[in-house]
């Protein structure tokens, strides 16, 4: 994949249509390691100077897609093109209708306040058939400085057993809490998606 540096981040020059079938192989492959996407905007710019950790997780995200016009106008500025903008509240249902009667998706919620996940749940399992939400959890305020509940969320999501994790926790939170736990954690792919569940909730 073509990748441009912008702001200091380097952005997969990926369509929609293109990402949804790289993570879908993703979902299907045999591969152990999880892998995650990362939608950085302008202001994600401004949070990665000066914070080593964060870049490092953006650094080690498969998938690094612009989440914000102000990206892709850059791009076409710069004459390095990205084909288009690919939100993550527009990724997540886009991977969800490529799910099949063949090809089921299970997936987990984490993040947003308490009570809007599993009203995302209610509406995701209406819309897609062929999407199951094997769990939903609102982590308290303050809950990544606790060691032991971040164990307590990686096993609950490795007990749901889910292949795609959806991270709502906001920037940089998300971003950090799968680089810190990717290595922990039984799935195959995760998508640090902002107010997605918030979205889908209705
Ligand atoms: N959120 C959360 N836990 C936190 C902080 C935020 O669950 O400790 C949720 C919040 O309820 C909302 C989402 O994360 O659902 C943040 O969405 P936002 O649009 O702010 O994401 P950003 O654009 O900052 O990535």
């Amino acid at each position: 994949i073509r990748r441009v540096k912008l702001f200091g981040v380097e952005i997969d020059a990926l369509r929609m249509s293109e990402a949804v079938r790289e993570i879908w192989r993703q979902i299907e492959s045999p591969e152990a390691k999880t892998q995650y996407v990362v939608t950085p905007n302008v202001d994600h710019a401004v949070l990665l100077q000066g914070n080593p950790e964060l870049q490092a997780a953006y650094a080690e995200a498969r998938w690094v897609l612009a989440d914000g016009w102000p990206v892709v106008w850059a791009s076409r500025f710069l004459r390095q093109p990205l084909p288009e903008r690919v939100t993550g509240s527009d990724l997540v249902p886009e991977v969800f209708s490529a799910a099949t009667a063949e090809k089921p998706l299970t997936v987990y919620l984490l993040g947003a306040a308490p009570g809007v996940a599993p009203r995302a749940a209610a509406y995701i399992e209406k819309r897609w058939p062929h999407v199951k939400v094997c769990g939903t959890y609102s982590p308290p305020l303050g809950f990544e400085k606790d060691d032991a509940e971040n164990e307590r969320i990686v096993n609950m999501v490795n007990e749901a057993a889910p292949q795609l994790l959806i991270i709502g926790l906001g920037a940089p939170k998300q971003e950090l809490w799968i680089a810190r736990h990717r290595e922990q954690l039984h799935i195959k792919a995760a998508i640090c998606a902002g107010a997605t569940i918030d979205f889908l909730a209705g």
